[in-house]
């Protein structure tokens, strides 16, 4: 019994599928990376653009018609809102919820011969341990659900509220992964920075978890992701250049550089107070890199209110930003309202993004040349080897038999373009 993953969204379905597929391997199944040989295909859906959603239709046609000669099973889980759902339950043979991911073996009893109990599957699936896709980077969940309720987003209603893992679990979590030689953690929620507002203790906050994680020993880097501007503390800005692990990277979601816009987002800042947040981070620490999340075309945004957006790209000089032109998702506050902005215009203000985004990328890049930095090495093709650097920038240097995927080497930095650095 073969399976295979398809896996759409964000950093948290990763994390899911790593936490379905132990359960997947505790039923005797095995993983398969070639579709066509599986018997089980598993989608971990996204619903926060229309354009995910399409293409999980496309491919159902496909496993329709392979279903006509062969056994296939197909099952879909991850973030689905409930009108999507409807149409969802005959397109595919089984939809599960994460949160009911102990239910799985009972439900595949349907369609294999599992000989396998499910009872010592833990109901809170975070407590699940994961199967890691990687021997030297992993995923872990801190929190999962939302309680922003951010104008155009569908997660608070496929994810539900927040709901905060425990403290000691992800701790210990850790504490195992760095034992066995992991180098780069990446801690995930939807809004890391509100975790632990569930739990009843404050000194379960998220400035502590990342202090008390500082204090593992070893050789490794921990990112966390993702991050809402309104709740960055105080405490958190004031500790994290002290800390040894935590590299000099943060994901800022911006969505809209203008006040009006950024009020119907329902997203509790205004460009100035997301200015003054990135001065009061960056005085911190002069060297951060700093990403972030921006829509463009959202309804009733006028090319005047984008020009904002561009004026705050250009202010906090983002380096990479995940764009995304507006599109309705049903049941979400702003899905009433018009979808008024062409879709050549989103298109458009897409590329203008871009185009500043490239601008500033070239002169940060082109700034460390002659610098030595350290890299992470990652990957591997033909002659070369690929690595990140603390900020998380994509470094090119020539395959060396003493080198390997996992090491921390110094690299001192030749030539930059805005894609990448290269040294030796
Ligand atoms: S913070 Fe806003 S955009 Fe992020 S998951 Fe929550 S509701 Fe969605």
């Amino acid at each position: 019994m073969k399976y295979y993953f398809w896996i759409l969204g964000c950093a948290m379905n990763y994390s899911d599928a790593e936490r379905i597929s132990a359960v997947l391997n505790s039923l005797g199944f095995t993983k398969t990376d070639k579709e066509q040989e599986a018997d089980l295909v598993c989608v971990i859906a996204c619903s926060v653009r229309q354009h995910a959603i399409d293409r999980i239709f496309g491919k159902v046609k496909e496993w329709n018609e392979i279903k006509q000669k062969r056994p296939l099973v197909t099952l879909l889980s991850g973030c689905v809102l409930e009108q999507d759902q409807k149409k969802m339950k005959k397109a595919f043979d089984l939809i599960f919820e994460i949160k009911e991911l102990d239910s799985l073996p009972l439900r595949l009893l349907d369609y294999f011969p599992l000989h396998q109990s499910h009872k010592e599957i833990p109901s809170q699936y975070l407590s699940i341990s994961p199967d890691y896709r990687s021997s030297f980077r992993a995923f872990v969940p801190i929190s999962t659900g939302c309680d922003n309720y951010c104008s155009y987003c569908a997660v608070p209603y496929t994810r539900g509220r927040e709901i905060s893992r425990p403290f000691n679990e992800i701790i210990e979590e850790i504490e195992t992964l760095i034992a066995k030689g992991y180098k780069e953690i990446t801690l995930v929620g939807q809004n890391v920075n509100s975790y632990g507002n569930d739990l009843n203790d404050p000194n379960n906050n998220f400035t502590n978890l990342i202090k008390k994680i500082d204090t593992i020993s070893g050789e490794y880097r921990v990112y966390f992701y993702s991050n809402h501007p309104k709740d960055i503390s105080d405490e958190l800005i004031e500790a994290l250049p002290s800390l040894t692990h935590f590299p000099h990277y943060l994901h800022l979601p911006l969505q809209s550089g203008n006040n009006e816009i950024l009020k119907a987002m329902n997203r509790h800042y205004t460009q100035n107070q997301y200015l003054a947040l990135v001065k009061k981070i960056r005085t911190k620490i002069p060297e951060l890199l700093l990403t972030t999340d921006i829509i463009v075309g959202f309804p009733g945004e006028t090319k005047e209110q984008f020009l904002d957006t561009l004026r705050v790209v250009e202010k906090a000089r983002f380096e990479m930003a995940f764009i995304a032109q507006y599109s309705p998702r049903p049941g979400t506050r702003s899905a009433k309202m018009e979808d008024n902005v062409s879709k050549e215009e989103k298109k458009k203000r897409n590329l203008e993004v871009n185009k500043a985004l490239t601008k500033i990328v070239l002169e940060e890049n082109q700034k460390l040349i002659g610098t030595i930095q350290e890299v992470l090495v990652d990957e591997e093709k033909k002659d070369k080897l690929y690595g990140r650097t603390k900020s998380y920038k994509v470094v090119e240097i020539k395959k060396s038999p003493t080198l390997k995927i996992g090491d921390f080497i110094k690299v001192k930095i030749e030539s930059a373009t805005a894609w990448k650095l290269a040294g030796k």
